[in-house]
């Protein structure tokens, strides 16, 4: 099979939303999932879908667009802030957008007039993550322009944490984003029907015993794709941590010493040095490199340890293990490298598990079951 290539378990990204939709429920909190690590992966963004995901969430409209020409009909809001240059295509798209800017949202809601619709927007707040997000003390008023802007409406406020910073909301945070819902009603009017508390960041908060008050969303990536908490990098119980693996070939496997050979440490002076027999080590050069994914984010299988990499090399120390040249080595994935790779062009995308086939879901894997009767 060509490398290099993610192979992808939609199954196990199923089970991963429908545990999260679950437990989430059980605590008031729907789970909107998000895609953009994935871009907009149809197959994927449907195991989603049959996990119990209310809607998808992306940051770039080019995904939105994907899975809109895959068929994908639910809600799907942006999660980042509209483009001036692609307004229309977000309305025409997306349900909704999370939003920072007046000027921006006042153009959104002129396409949308201009389009005969209404496109709701939801005001991100600014709680210490430092990337978007409306000051606490100006929500109130924005979100009173907002309500008084032809052709938008609002549809609820967010927070979001630990993606520039590295901090998880406290019950604190959350108390907070709760009493701002309550106070944009009080000064507005209308019902705030989403407060979405932010991303995986919030799992220990919302799993937790802790008050959910008014927020009643999360938007998940990570602990659906990955199962992993992107605070502490830790599993998180229940939830399948192998959903992906990408898959590099070898294309050297020689012993070398693992201190520099003579040549590049003098070679003026044509010093020698005495190298000792077992100071070799098996250095293994993989097909795979930066340009593909980021390669400090790669889970090598155990006995195996990262030297570096480049642009289009990655070299592992395979230590006593024989790794022939043309075979392949399995590696995990980490948020970022997950990324890289399913944005990389040149990394193959394989699914397993149910896909869809002719605008019907099949499952590949043929499976016979035994009714007892
Ligand atoms: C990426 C992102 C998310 C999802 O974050 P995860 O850590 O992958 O769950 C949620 N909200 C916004 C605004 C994002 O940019």
């Amino acid at each position: 099979m060509t490398t290099p290539r993610v192979e992808i378990d939609l199954g196990k990204i199923q089970a991963n939303a429908r545990c999260l939709v679950r437990r989430l429920g059980a605590r008031g909190l729907s789970v909107t999932g998000v895609t953009k690590a994935v871009c907009g992966h149809p197959d994927i963004a449907r195991a989603m879908l049959d996990g119990g995901v209310v809607g998808l969430a992306d940051a770039r409209i080019a995904n939105v667009v994907r899975m809109r020409i895959a068929g994908i009909n639910c809600p799907i809001s942006m999660i980042r802030a509209p483009l001036l240059s692609e307004m229309e295509d977000a309305i025409q798209h997306c349900d909704a957008s999370y939003n920072t800017e007046m000027d921006t949202i006042r153009k959104l809601g002129a396409a949308a007039k201009k389009l005969g619709t209404s496109h709701d927007v939801i005001l991100l707040a600014e709680m210490g993550d430092m990337r978007e997000g409306i000051l606490p003390e100006n929500l109130n008023e924005c979100a009173a322009r907002v309500i008084a802007t032809p052709g938008v409406a609002l549809k609820g406020i967010a927070a979001n944490f630990a993606c520039m910073g590295n901090a998880a909301p406290t019950g604190g945070d959350m108390a907070m984003l709760s009493r701002l819902a309550d106070q944009v009603e009080g000064a507005c009017g209308p019902f705030v029907e989403l407060v979405s508390g932010g991303g995986s960041a919030n799992l220990p908060w919302a799993l937790g015993e802790g008050s959910t008050g008014r927020v009643n969303n999360l938007r998940l990536g990570e602990a659906i794709l990955l199962g992993t908490d992107p605070v502490t990098g830790h599993p998180i119980a229940g939830l399948h941590t192998d959903a992906f693996a990408l898959f590099a070939e070898v294309i050297e496997a020689r012993d070398k010493p693992s201190s520099i050979p003579p040549a590049s440490i003098a070679p003026e002076r044509g010093m020698l040095k005495l190298v000792r027999s077992d100071d070799l080590r098996a250095r293994t050069v993989l097909a795979v490199g930066q340009q593909d994914t980021e390669t400090s984010g790669l889970k090598f299988p155990s006995g195996i340890i990262l030297i570096g990499a480049t642009c289009d090399h990655t070299v592992v120390d395979t230590g006593k293990t024989a790794v022939p040249v043309g075979s392949e080595m399995k590696m995990g994935v980490n948020y970022s490298a997950l990324m890289r790779a399913m944005s990389a062009p040149d990394v193959a995308k394989t699914v397993h598990g149910k896909q869809k086939v002719n605008g019907s879901f099949n499952d590949c894997e043929t499976q016979h079951y035994l009714t007892l009767v």
